[in-house]
């Protein structure tokens, strides 16, 4: 994994070279590439020994042009600053290029969530709700679930929330579980759409997706759910790794039985039915139809995207490749869906459970999953009407130029009121 790409940098270059196809005034622009706010905490909690441990926190809110700030909380040890910018921006993008009527916003919390009790964990969340109050609510800033964090942090979150403001507000986080006010198809949600996007995009490429070979890195719950729904469609994974490693077998894996081996024992590494085992770097450059980065950011740089044999590349994490690895690819000729429209399944399925929660009516799975099949292809074929009729270079500068022009319409209807 590439040390040196900023992903926040990587965020702003992406917006230039959407901005460079479209008639954006730069003092705009220079709004639209920077969080209107951000906060940084240091969350003092109590340990299950009696010590006090003190833990960085950070919440973005980039843009509200469009709705409230949107995104998810991150629980990792190498959350930064720069890093919650960056997703907190993606965040605008992705919203705008799906068309919900949402901001972005971003947060984290510098922990190893490993290395801590439930306990812990739970004092530790409650302590960043507490702060995060006078900025959230369901009309202001919705979080969500992100890296290790999920359905049991949220419901922390919006129980502290209520208690403090002495309300019910389940709308004030979603990734909540059902019997909380979460939606149906929440869960699935990041990984269909990503299958969703595959479907549509061999489709688009008159490529078979029947039979494709499919490698995963990363298989959490964007990377595992898109491979099981990919089997579905009838694509074939052969491979998937997580932080300890990958499994590989070219006639096929079994995607449920690997995600319940790892669910047993902590990793995908040791599933006895794979054929060999391989590097996580060499996973990204089998010689595969389908390459989904489903980890973290920086996956991919210049150097590996020279390497990559995959003919389509679709990103179920954010910000996997570096802007030279896109460059590579886009030279090579290799097919990358975007980000902000591959995993954005996760928030437009937020935003079902968001109106849900106001309405205090709950949908079925399958109008969840109805709608949002609807959302994903709606949005990819304006992708692709922008991709041919401004003639792009590659499909993540045609999502960038869809979306960054719906930002600007709405920072200009808006106005510019201090
Ligand atoms: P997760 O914690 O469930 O899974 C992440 C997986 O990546 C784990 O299996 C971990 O072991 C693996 N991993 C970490 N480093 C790795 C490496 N170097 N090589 C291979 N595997 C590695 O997280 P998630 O919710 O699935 O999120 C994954 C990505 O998808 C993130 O970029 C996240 O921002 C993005 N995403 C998730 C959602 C969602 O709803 N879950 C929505 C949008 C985007």
């Amino acid at each position: 994994m590439s040390e040196e790409a900023n992903p926040f940098e990587s965020l702003q270059e992406q917006i230039d070279d959407a901005a460079a196809y479209l008639d954006v005034d730069d003092d705009i622009l220079e709004r639209l590439k920077h969080p209107e706010r951000v906060l940084e905490l240091n969350l003092s909690v109590d340990m299950d020994d009696g010590s006090r441990r003190r833990f960085e926190a950070f919440r973005s809110q980039f843009n509200g042009d469009r709705g409230p700030y949107k995104g998810g909380i991150r629980y990792h040890p190498n959350v930064s600053r720069d890093e919650v910018k960056a997703l907190s921006g993606w965040m605008v993008y992705k919203c705008a290029v799906v068309d919900i009527p949402y901001g972005g916003g971003k947060g984290g919390i510098v922990i190893d969530p490993k290395e801590h009790s439930a306990a812990e964990l739970e004092r530790v969340t409650r302590s960043f709700a507490k702060e995060l109050r006078p900025l959230i609510g369901e009309d202001r800033d919705i979080p969500a679930p992100d890296v290790n964090t999920g359905q049991r942090e949220m419901n922390w979150i919006k129980d502290t929330y209520e208690k403090l403001e002495h309300t019910t507000a389940p709308g004030v986080v979603t990734g909540k579980a059902i019997s909380s006010g979460g939606s149906e198809g929440r869960v699935e949600a990041t990984g269909r759409s990503t299958m969703l996007t595959a479907r549509e995009a061999f489709d688009y490429l008159d490529k078979e997706i029947e039979g494709a070979t499919v490698a995963v890195q990363g298989y959490g719950n964007a990377g595992s759910v898109a491979a099981r729904l990919l089997e579905d469609i009838g694509a074939d994974v052969v491979a998937v790794s997580d932080s300890s490693g990958a499994v590989y077998d070219e006639s096929g894996l079994d995607a449920v039985a690997v995600k319940e081996f790892k669910r047993d024992t902590g990793s995908v590494t040791g599933y006895e039915d794979a054929a060999e085992e391989l590097s996580n770097e060499e996973l990204l450059t089998l010689d595969v139809d389908l390459l989904i980065p489903a980890a973290l950011e920086n996956a991919i740089d210049g150097d590996l995207a020279e390497d990559v044999r995959a003919d389509v590349v679709v990103e179920a994490a954010n910000g996997p490749l570096t802007p030279d690895a896109d460059d590579v690819l886009t030279e090579r000729d290799v097919y990358v869906l975007p980000d902000i429209l591959a995993n954005a399944g996760g928030v437009t399925v937020s935003y079902f459970e968001w109106v849900q929660n106001r309405q205090r009516f709950y949908w079925t799975e399958e109008r969840v999953n109805d709608e949002l099949e609807r959302v994903i292809t709606e949005a990819f074929d304006t992708l692709t009407d922008a991709y041919e009729s401004h003639d792009l270079p590659n499909f993540r500068t045609a999502a960038y130029v869809v979306a960054l022009q719906r930002v600007v319409d709405a920072y200009t209807d808006n106005g510019n009121w201090p």
